[in-house]
């Protein structure tokens, strides 16, 4: 698959960003169509949790907004993020971002550091805000391999099914942050998808129902707007 992805030109290595409120399944969905296309995926949150464990300094700053359910400060953000897209050469890989850009105010600022190319399209997982709140309840994350997963459908074990590492609650999943977190996207989110939408990249899938279904309306979605990648995504599908 990846041959024959490297085979097809690099210049064809897809920049997507993924949107949606927490809770919307971004996190299991970019995971899988990153590998589908055969992209690096980055997540900003997973990168800021990464900080956070190593105890340094900066990781120490971002865990007080993190656990508040506030966002992180744009310039700590945007230093961050820029680390992990490294520079010209690694960012010919593609990318699928994930998290960010979460403000209107971070998009301007990533167009304006990389150009018109510094993404294709921006996929919008949309789903309700009351449809969220169980989902949140009941995720959580494996403390050994990071895997989020789902109550409802691992309580027979209580363990991660990938790795069968012990369970738990993401920090942050607790009530107070929970809401604040939803309450800063509702604020946040519509002028970012407005914006997108103005530069002509947005493209908004219903994320209800099962992850199966979801992953083809983004696969759907990536190859209508983007058909080169149709190659790829029926070499995988098949
Ligand atoms: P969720 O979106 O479900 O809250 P994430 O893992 O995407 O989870 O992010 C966790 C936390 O990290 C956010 O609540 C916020 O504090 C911080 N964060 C992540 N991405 C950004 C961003 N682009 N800008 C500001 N803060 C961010
Ligand atoms: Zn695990």
């Amino acid at each position: 698959m990846a041959a024959a992805f490297a085979g097809a030109g690099r210049q064809l290595a897809p920049r997507l960003i993924v949107l949606g409120r927490q809770g919307a399944g971004k996190g299991t969905q970019c995971a899988r169509l990153a590998e589908q296309l055969d992209v690096p995926h980055l997540s900003s949150g997973d990168l800021f949790r990464a900080e956070i464990a190593a105890g340094t300094k900066l990781g120490g700053t971002i865990g007080r907004y993190v656990a508040a359910g506030e966002l992180v400060p744009d310039d700590i953000v945007l230093d961050v993020v820029a680390a992990r897209l490294g520079d010209n050469a690694r960012r010919a890989a593609g990318y699928l971002l994930d998290g960010f850009p979460r403000t209107q105010a971070q998009a301007q600022a990533l167009f304006e550091v990389l150009g018109a190319d510094a993404a294709e399209l921006a996929i919008e997982i949309d789903v309700p805000a009351d449809a969220v709140l169980p989902r949140l309840a009941a995720r959580r994350m494996c403390i050994e391999c990071g895997m989020v997963t789902n109550l409802h459908t691992d309580s027979s074990t209580g363990r991660c099914p990938a790795c069968r590492g012990f369970l738990e609650r993401r920090a942050d999943d607790h009530p107070d942050a929970i809401a604040r977190r939803l309450a800063v996207y509702d604020e946040q989110a519509p002028p970012l998808l407005e914006w997108l939408r103005d530069q002509g990249l947005l493209v908004s899938v219903d994320g209800r129902g099962e992850p199966d279904e979801v992953h083809e309306r983004l696969v759907q979605a990536v190859v209508s707007r983007i058909p080169a990648l149709r190659v790829l995504c029926r070499a995988v599908a098949d």
